[in-house]
């Protein structure tokens, strides 16, 4: 991997780094002690303590690699059901002690770290993985009652035997949470119509410190703000979500796909904007620049590809791929494969194979495990997005690409940054950006630190947001804090202050609590 990175982005002088060893990391003993009627849940075991310490961010990534781990939460807890997470929130309300909601672990933006805060004693981390059944299932109204700690292959292992599927598939599908998913607003990668969670919500149940706050399942509802709302995208701050409704979909077995190649990116634009508007909706649209089409494998000439592909359990797709194919070649596009259709009662899962958009599939799986080798060998390699309206765009990428590109090379010497279009909506793109340069060992967060400021001032500079699917966490604090309106931050503080009053529900992430403003 080594060679091959040097030769492709010409970098020298990279090596590997050990992997850390648990032996030596040293962590500081808790500095609290849950009561022995928790002892069935909540556990003070090292292993279990340093794996919950971090996400899964570059950041994080970096940090274990320095063994640095002074921040591990002092508890673990495990809930089994809604009554121990009760417990849990009880206790701790009642003893001053901050609980950090715990899905999978995969958060990128600082979300699971055990932020205390002052006022607070000691902090737990409450992974919810123990949680993870499908509990019941309406076939008639294709919804699924499922607990919130299921992973991504748990979930539609227990639904493929019903013929049904949830379809939200975030990069990080393989090891993030139902829970995880709802709390964050998550993004799935069925990239137009339905792409976040939020969509696929029909009612939620969470554990709150002032008790339970469960909705109805409704198809839709008129009946004032909507609650589910208030919980999707709370990011643990309010409560613990413990079971969600979800509408599921009858698995798909009629597919169509077509990779179409542009030899300028901004063809490809306005391709991806001709299609979003065209009422056609597929269910995959993403847009490589020219970059991330070669270190992706899926043309080698420089060209930037847009993958299509629609999906259906209903009828074949013929006739949309072939209109896909005809408006992105009024822009300019070209499809030497043409289309490709089939018809199947399951899903294919290795995805390896001849045709770019398999190439692409392989490579869009390996990433994230390929982001943590590259971390090893002293590669700088980090990844943003955003959402902005398609009249921004241009200038948007610009400025982003200019920005980001000049704070790489002040920082590193040299470096990349592709982009690709992961989301495409009627009113405006999702783009994604990864930048890579040579990493300074032991200045690594310095560095990081720079280039993500440069990226995040100039989204906020085209009116862009912060994220459109990582969230905001503690990491993003800065610019969500400029983008949300005020009254709303006060507003979700009220409502903090009635489902969390002592504010010990993961302190530092999207707001600070009432308690802590009135404590300073
Ligand atoms: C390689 C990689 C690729 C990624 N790709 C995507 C992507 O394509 N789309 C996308 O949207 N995101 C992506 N992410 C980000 C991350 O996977 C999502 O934010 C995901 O939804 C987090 O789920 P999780 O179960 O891992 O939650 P965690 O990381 O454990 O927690 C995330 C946040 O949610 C809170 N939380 C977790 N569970 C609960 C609960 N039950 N109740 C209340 N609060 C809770 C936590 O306190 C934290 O604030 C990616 C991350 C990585 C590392």
């Amino acid at each position: 991997l080594g060679e091959q990175v040097s030769s492709l982005l010409d970098f020298d002088g990279l090596s590997v780094h050990p992997l850390p060893l648990l032996e030596d990391v040293e962590i500081p003993a808790p500095t609290i002690r849950a009561p022995s009627w928790l002892d069935r849940i909540v556990t003070s075991a090292r292993e279990e303590r340093l794996t919950h310490t971090y996400g899964k961010s570059y950041r994080d990534i970096v940090r274990a690699f320095r063994l640095s781990f002074e921040n591990a939460p002092d508890l673990v807890a495990r809930p089994e059901s809604e009554d121990d997470v009760a417990r849990v929130l009880d206790w701790a309300s009642g003893e001053d002690i901050a609980v950090v909601p715990y899905g999978g672990g995969t958060s990128v933006n600082g979300g699971v770290e055990a932020g205390g805060s002052e006022r607070l004693r000691g902090v737990v981390s409450l992974d919810t993985r123990r949680m993870g059944r499908v509990v019941e299932i309406d076939r008639q109204s294709l919804l699924a009652r499922v607990q919130a700690g299921v992973l991504g292959p748990e979930l539609e292992a227990q639904l493929r035997p019903h013929g049904l599927t949830l379809r939200h598939y975030p990069q990080s599908f393989e090891l993030s949470t139902l829970g995880g998913w709802i709390a964050t607003r998550a993004g799935g990668h069925f990239a137009t119509l339905y792409t976040h969670i939020d969509e696929l919500v029909a009612s939620v149940r969470m554990i709150t410190p002032s008790g339970l706050f469960a909705t109805r399942t409704l198809p839709a509802s008129g009946a004032g703000p909507s609650p589910d709302r208030l919980v999707i995208g709370s990011e643990g701050i309010l409560g613990v979500i413990t079971e969600a409704t979800m509408r599921v979909h009858v698995r798909p077995s009629f597919r169509a796909k077509a990779s179409i190649h542009f030899q300028r990116f901004e063809q490809g634009v306005a391709a991806a904007r001709a299609l979003a508007q065209s009422g056609l909706h597929p269910s995959n649209a993403r847009l490589l620049d020219g970059d991330e089409a070669l270190l992706n494998a899926v043309a080698l000439d420089g060209s930037s590809v847009l993958m299509v592909a629609f999906e259906s359990a209903d009828h074949p797709l013929e006739a949309w791929i072939e209109r896909a194919i005809a408006v992105a070649a009024s822009c300019g596009g070209a499809c030497p494969g043409g289309p490709r259709l089939s018809y199947s009662d399951e899903h294919r899962a290795d995805g390896r194979g001849g045709h770019a958009d398999e190439a692409w599939k392989s490579a869009f799986l390996e990433a994230p495990y390929l982001q943590s080798a590259l971390i090893s060998l002293g590669v700088l390699v980090d990844t943003f997005e955003t959402a902005c309206t398609w009249s921004r765009f241009e200038a948007l990428h610009q400025d982003v690409t200019q920005s980001v590109r000049s704070a790489l090379h002040r920082v590193a010497g040299k470096g990349r940054v592709t982009c690709r279009l992961t989301h495409i909506y009627p009113d405006g793109p999702a783009p994604y950006y990864t930048f890579i340069g040579p990493a300074k060992r032991g200045g690594e967060l310095e560095q990081w630190a720079e280039i993500k400021a440069a990226a995040s001032e100039a989204l906020m500079r085209n009116g862009a947001t912060i994220t459109h699917h990582h969230a905001v966490g503690r990491t993003h604090r800065p610019w969500y804090d400029r983008e949300r309106p005020d009254l709303f931050a006060s507003a979700l503080r009220a409502a903090k202050a009635s489902l969390d009053p002592k504010g010990i529900l993961n302190p530092g992430v999207l707001i600070d609590p009432q308690v802590d403003r009135d404590h300073t």
